[in-house]
């Protein structure tokens, strides 16, 4: 299979498409983001690595980094994290308040906003706040060597903490029922940070590669099945039923236009395209993955 042919092909039809999504609009540096933006790359489970259009370019990864702070909450402080956030759909919008009420503050699922600031507040309190900050950061770079080093835009997290008032209502409500520990400052900081982190489809598909070994020689993490299918549930918000079905592959989004997504055993996929869905997700790289998929036979529903 020309895996690089597939991918030129690709960006070649996503570059002359018109209608590219909404930029959004409640994250200022992020409607500066040119939607003509286009890039994809693919790691295979031999080390391969095959890249397309912008596939170069540092891009906001977002809410991506929902699936390496779960991994990292879950490598070092392990199956407790689930007495305080759990593993159900939500389908409800990214940040959503509506369901805490009714659940006591305990978010659906770690990939919805309140359930990230849960997983950064578990963070925070087995780290401190410079140990949290540094072992986020280090997480991730210890899964791509790819340069320059994979880093935090604090400009972005500054200027989300001083606009995040929907995240710190969330922060703020799950204090009352006690489902976060730390100072809700702390707590809003540390989940921006982690959001502004800044990759290229090359950096974020390298990273993938620990969730997509699977059967092959490196030992994979025992929460690995985990993570992926609460990706496959809910890594798209009210519209991961719908990636499901189009995509057929466990799927992670992120504001800044950007989906990473684990085809288990095989590759490593990352996408950015800046225009975004109603539901918040990238608009053109769905449709990229789903014509991915097509081509390779690579959903996970098809059989092999
Ligand atoms: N930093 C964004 C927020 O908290 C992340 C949302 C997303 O990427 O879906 O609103």
């Amino acid at each position: 299979m020309d895996i690089a042919a597939i991918l030129g092909a690709i960006v070649n039809e996503m570059r002359g498409i018109a209608d590219r999504g909404m930029l959004p609009g409640y994250i200022p540096p992020l409607t500066q983001v040119d939607p003509q933006r286009f890039g994809m790359a693919v790691t295979m489970a031999d080390g391969r690595m095959h890249v397309a259009g912008d596939a170069d370019e540092a891009f906001s990864i977002q809410s991506i980094s929902k699936v390496y702070a779960l991994m990292l909450a879950l490598e070092t402080c392990g199956d407790p994290i689930w007495q305080r956030v759990r593993q159900e759909p939500s389908g409800t919008a990214f940040n959503s308040i509506v369901q805490l009420e009714s659940e006591h503050g305990i978010p659906r699922n770690p990939f919805i906003n309140a359930g990230a600031l849960v997983i950064a507040d578990i963070l925070l309190t087995r780290f401190g706040a410079e140990g949290a900050r540094a072992r986020f950061l280090q997480f991730i770079r210890d899964r791509d060597d790819a340069l320059p080093p994979i880093a935090f835009d604090e400009d972005m997290a500054r200027v989300e903490y001083e606009s995040g008032f929907r995240n710190a209502a969330l922060a703020n409500y799950m204090r009352t029922f006690g489902n976060i520990e730390n100072p809700v400052d702390a707590v809003l900081k540390q989940y921006f940070l982690q959001c502004s982190v800044t990759m290229s489809c090359r950096q974020l598909a390298g990273t993938g590669r620990g969730l997509m070994r699977g059967r092959t020689a490196e030992p994979a993490s025992r929460h690995v099945p985990t993570v992926l299918a609460l990706m496959m549930m809910c890594g798209h918000y009210d519209g991961s039923g719908a990636f499901a079905v189009r995509v057929g592959l466990p799927g992670k989004s992120g504001v800044g236009g950007g989906i990473l997504a684990i085809v288990p055993g095989i590759a490593s996929i990352a996408v950015w395209s800046p225009g975004l869905n109603a539901q918040g997700n990238s608009l053109l790289g769905t449709l990229a993955l789903e014509k991915l998929v097509r081509a390779t036979g690579w959903s996970v529903f098809t059989p092999h």
